[in-house]
């Protein structure tokens, strides 16, 4: 990683050296509200993991490939957090899990992550960063367009000022979480048999009860 130049210059040449063999991507909170708002966060769960790094816990797309084995005496990565259900492994290089690598696509491209909009341009401690310099994007000859460039920047920096605010995520999470378990909950209810339900029904006054009793 290098600090990015004034004249930064960039065109994506898609060869997709950004989306395999990488680390994970740091998510932002636009990126869970997006991805909530299209109706993709499902598909996207089994992916997002919460890393733990010097500047705090925060939520990433993790790789498909193997997590690094734990050193002597050491916590398996992730392993602090493996009980909130989000948590678990997160894999240091791998693929990521949206590219398609025979037709080196993203499957989510017009909803990727922020991290991938502004890419590769960074955002650091006040300063704009190239993340890649090996990209062979960069440097390229043709004029930047000047709106695609503020977006760039604007999201590099997006990453950076939320990607670890995990107070302000987890709890959309959560929300996004419970509406699916109600949706989830609904939908077998609505295939339950009237004797099933009666039995349910049963269950639920006698946890009342109890409830009551205590
Ligand atoms: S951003 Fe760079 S590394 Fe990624 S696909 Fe474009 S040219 Fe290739
Ligand atoms: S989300 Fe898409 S653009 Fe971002 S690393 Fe994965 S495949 Fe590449």
């Amino acid at each position: 990683m290098s600090e990015a130049k004034s004249k930064f210059k960039f065109a994506c040449t898609k060869c997709g050296a950004c989306c395999d063999g990488r680390g994970p991507v740091p998510l932002s909170l636009q990126d869970i509200e997006l991805w909530a708002s299209k109706q993709i966060i499902r598909n996207m769960f089994p992916y997002i993991k919460i890393r733990k790094s010097d500047a705090g816990l925060g939520l990433v797309l993790n790789m498909l490939g193997e997590a690094a084995p734990p050193k002597d005496g050491e916590k398996k990565a992730g392993e602090e957090d493996a009980d909130d259900g989000i948590g678990g492994d997160v894999v240091p290089k791998g693929k990521c899990p949206m590219f398609n690598k025979e037709g080196k696509t993203c499957l989510i491209y017009p909803n990727r992550p922020a991290y991938c909009r502004a890419f590769p341009l960074g955002y650091e401690d006040g300063s704009y960063v190239v993340e890649m310099d090996t990209c062979p994007g960069l440097g390229s000859t043709e004029e930047m367009d000047k709106d695609l460039l503020r977006q760039m920047r604007d999201d590099a920096k997006r990453v950076f000022d939320d990607g670890h605010q995990l107070g302000l995520v987890l709890p959309v999470l959560q929300a996004i979480i419970m509406n699916a378990m109600q949706e989830a909950s609904m939908r077998a209810m609505a295939k339950m048999k009237p004797e099933d339900l009666k039995r349910m029904e049963e269950i639920m006054q006698k946890m009342a009860e109890d409830k009551e009793k205590k």
